[in-house]
């Protein structure tokens, strides 16, 4: 199955990609499918909602079944933040957004100990077909937020977050070895169950 990431985020693109391929889906970037570059407003209150939104807004481009991620961080000491405002928690944008809302989480934790840094990703992905029809599925994973960065592999958080039952962060792992336990992985293990079971 061909379907269209409506992700812009390069190392999303590649773990879509990457966790797909062994269940026989072809992810192909927007500008491939001749989409043009245009901003879609994340504005709803959960995953879900801003998942759907984006699936939609790029099937209904260019007819083909789209696929969108909206994932994030949720800390218990923080109430869950930054959760859905993951990507924009330090109000940078671009290619130092990462580093900032690192700092930004690091410093709002600085008080809180070693046993209170629980935290989870959580990932909804969202496949919509060309007719309408949509299936979301959502994974998460959980582990500690460290007290300062380590590695330099993947992207966003990655080099705080220790998933549970590791010593490594997920920027210290491989690709291979997040992509078997992320909350991406098992929210696209989960959506393709349901492809299995006929709910495509
Ligand atoms: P969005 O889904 O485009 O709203 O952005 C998700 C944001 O959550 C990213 O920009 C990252 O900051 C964070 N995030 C989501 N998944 C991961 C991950 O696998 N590793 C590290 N950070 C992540």
């Amino acid at each position: 199955m061909l379907v269209v990431a409506a992700t812009q985020n390069a190392h999303k693109i590649r773990e879509l990609t990457e966790i797909t391929k062994a269940f026989g889906m072809t992810v192909i970037s927007r500008s491939e499918a001749g989409v043009p570059d245009f901003e879609i407003e994340e504005d709803g209150a959960t995953f879900e909602e801003n998942s759907l939104k984006k699936a939609r807004a790029i099937m209904e481009r260019c007819g083909l079944a789209a696929i969108a991620d909206d994932s994030g961080l949720v800390t218990d000491a923080l109430g869950g933040a930054p959760g859905v405002l993951s990507a924009r928690f330090a109000g940078v944008s671009g290619e130092s957004a990462d580093a900032a809302n690192n700092e930004k989480l690091l410093a709002l934790l600085s008080g809180v100990p070693d046993a209170e840094r629980t935290a989870r990703f959580v990932s909804v992905v969202t496949l919509v077909f060309p007719d309408g029809r949509a299936l979301a599925a959502r994974g998460e994973c959980e582990g500690f937020i460290g007290r300062a960065g380590r590695g330099d592999g993947g992207f966003g958080y990655d080099p705080l977050f220790t998933p549970r039952g590791f010593e490594k962060t997920f920027a210290e792992l491989s690709a291979e070895e997040k992509n078997g336990i992320s909350h991406r992985a098992k929210a696209l293990a989960a959506l393709r169950e349901l492809l299995s079971k006929g709910a495509g």
